[in-house]
């Protein structure tokens, strides 16, 4: 099963909506990974500019207190920014900075070692942001950003027609390679496995024969929704009347196209209210922000709109109705709606009833 639904996945382009989604989802999980990649950079950046401020008789200069306080301000924003698209830049911000900060570190070693800590440079960029949550025009931009401040080419004695520039080049290429590969590959296989959970995610909770959502779905959110209620919610039970003998007249197939009929209705009735199909012709509402006059309005309206359509063969159906207080479990709510439910078949279906204490001393 899981197979078919992979491959079906893997045949599918994913949505441009779901391609969004999944950048910001991803950003959003990441992000405390993106800080200490920003924070470990930092830190590296000036372990090393404190070995060749003095250890390389460079001077420690105000130019890395300007580079610091540049860094950990661009930190801090990183800290607080909810948006990939933001974060796209906001890191090629970064690298720019990082790079120029790592340029002027190198220019103060000796001569003959520069090409060596300038490609060494490009590569831990590259790979930092290979795993980054970037897009693809960020990733190619810092790349470009990279290679361009720290050209080994640039203010060294290599040429790249002679031995070392030629080996250098060589290499660059397959450093460039390999981290566009591995970054593409990555994005396609984090993609997919987004695409295929959501894909999952929506099976468990929504009903395959009407598209609404399963009773899975609907305990959950109900159970959700009961705890952060601050006022009277109302539960509304449905079923489907005498729908045995559709299928036995008319067959399974008649009988899955009423369901799907009845579905209709009820999604057209709830104004954004959760509902769902408990399971074979029951269903379920659970109306919030309305009072008792208001409930019995929509169950009534949801019962007349079932018995004016025009569909073959026509049907009718049965709704118990019982109001849910604060401190009320889902299991008494849902005992209460059925013994509504019940009533409401037992004097005649095609009808509603809400529940009172009365009913539960006569079940
Ligand atoms: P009542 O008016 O008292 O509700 O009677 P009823 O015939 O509707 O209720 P009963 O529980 O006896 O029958 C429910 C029927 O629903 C039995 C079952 O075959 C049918 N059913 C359950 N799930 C499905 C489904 O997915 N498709 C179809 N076509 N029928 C289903
Ligand atoms: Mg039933
Ligand atoms: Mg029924």
């Amino acid at each position: 099963m899981l197979k078919t639904i992979e491959e079906h996945v893997r045949k599918q382009v994913a949505p441009a909506a779901l391609r969004a989604e999944f950048r910001q989802h991803e950003f959003e999980s990441m992000r405390p990974f993106c800080m200490l990649v920003f924070c470990v950079s930092i830190a590296i950046w000036l372990v090393f500019d404190l070995l060749v401020s003095f250890l390389g008789g460079q001077g420690f200069t105000w130019l890395s207190y300007l580079f610091i306080a540049l860094l950990g301000c661009l930190t801090v924003v990183l800290r607080f920014t909810r948006n990939s698209h933001h974060f796209d830049v906001l890191n090629l911000l970064f690298i720019a900075a990082i790079t120029l900060g790592m340029r002027l570190v190198i220019e103060g070693i000796p001569m003959n070692l520069r090409p060596v800590w300038l490609v060494l440079g490009v590569s831990t960029v590259l790979y930092a942001v290979s795993v980054l949550p970037v897009r693809r025009w960020s990733f190619f931009c810092a790349m470009v950003i990279a290679w361009t401040v720290l050209n080994p080419f640039y203010h060294t004695r290599i040429e790249p027609d002679e031995l070392e520039g030629a080996m250098l080049i060589s290499y660059a290429v397959f450093l460039s390679g390999l981290v566009i590969y591995s970054y593409l590959q990555i994005r396609q296989a984090k993609l997919h496995n987004f695409y295929l959970s959501k894909v999952l995610l929506e099976q468990a909770y929504v009903d395959a024969l009407t598209d609404i959502p399963n009773r899975r779905s609907f305990m959950a959110k109900a159970e959700r929704q009961l705890r952060l209620a601050t006022s009277a919610q109302y539960l509304a039970m449905i079923d489907i009347d005498n729908f045995k003998r559709v299928n036995d007249r008319f067959g399974h197939d008649v009988g899955d196209e009423v369901l799907k009929r009845v579905a209709v209705h009820i999604k057209a009735g709830v104004d954004g209210n959760e509902f769902a199909r408990l399971g074979g012709e029951e269903f379920a509402i659970f109306f919030q922000g309305l009072d008792q006059q208001g409930a019995e309005q929509r169950v009534r309206a949801l019962c007349q709109r079932v018995r004016d359509d025009q569909g073959v063969p026509p049907v009718t159906i049965s709704i118990g109705l019982a109001r849910v207080d604060r401190g009320d479990s889902l299991s008494t709510a849902l005992v209460r709606a059925d013994q509504a439910l019940y009533e409401a078949k037992h004097s005649g279906k095609d009808r509603f009833v809400l529940w009172t204490s009365q009913l539960a001393s006569e079940s």
